[in-house]
């Protein structure tokens, strides 16, 4: 069996982005020259994510506008925050978007559905963050 370890990072513009990560993951799985295998894609951080949707750009602002009601950016109305934090709702988003994916490798592609992409989610940028990929199989 092989494997393949490779970071990615980020440091975005805003508190709150979703960058489009497909290209970068289907880079590192041809540079692992493994054709069939499993590819995991998770965020090292407990305030970002990594997820499978649709890259519409209505979508994402749906995304966002339905994240702000579960957990509005409010730093004065959450337990986590009273310890000096700022950034319990960017917790909270992250555990609803999810932490990591895992694609099928087939024939030395990303196995995905037709609108499937894979997108880093920040939910307190400004800063660098990782994302780890790992790829296993033959
Ligand atoms: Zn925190």
């Amino acid at each position: 069996m092989k494997s393949w370890t490779e970071y990615l990072w980020f440091q975005t513009a805003k508190r709150q982005e979703f960058i489009n990560i497909t290209g970068r993951v289907q880079e590192a799985l041809n540079k692992s020259s493994i054709k069939e295998g499993l590819c995991l894609v998770n965020a090292m951080h407990i305030t970002a994510s990594v997820f499978i949707n649709d890259d519409e750009g209505g979508l994402h602002q749906d995304f966002s506008l339905w994240l702000e009601k579960l957990a509005p950016h409010s730093p004065d109305s959450y337990q986590h925050n009273l310890t000096g934090e700022t950034n319990a709702d960017a917790h909270l988003k992250r555990t609803v978007m999810g932490r990591e994916v895992v694609v099928a490798v087939t024939e030395g592609q990303l196995d995905l559905g037709p609108w499937e992409q894979i997108f880093y989610g920040e939910f307190d940028g400004q800063r660098r963050k990782r994302v780890l990929i790992k790829i296993i199989g033959e």
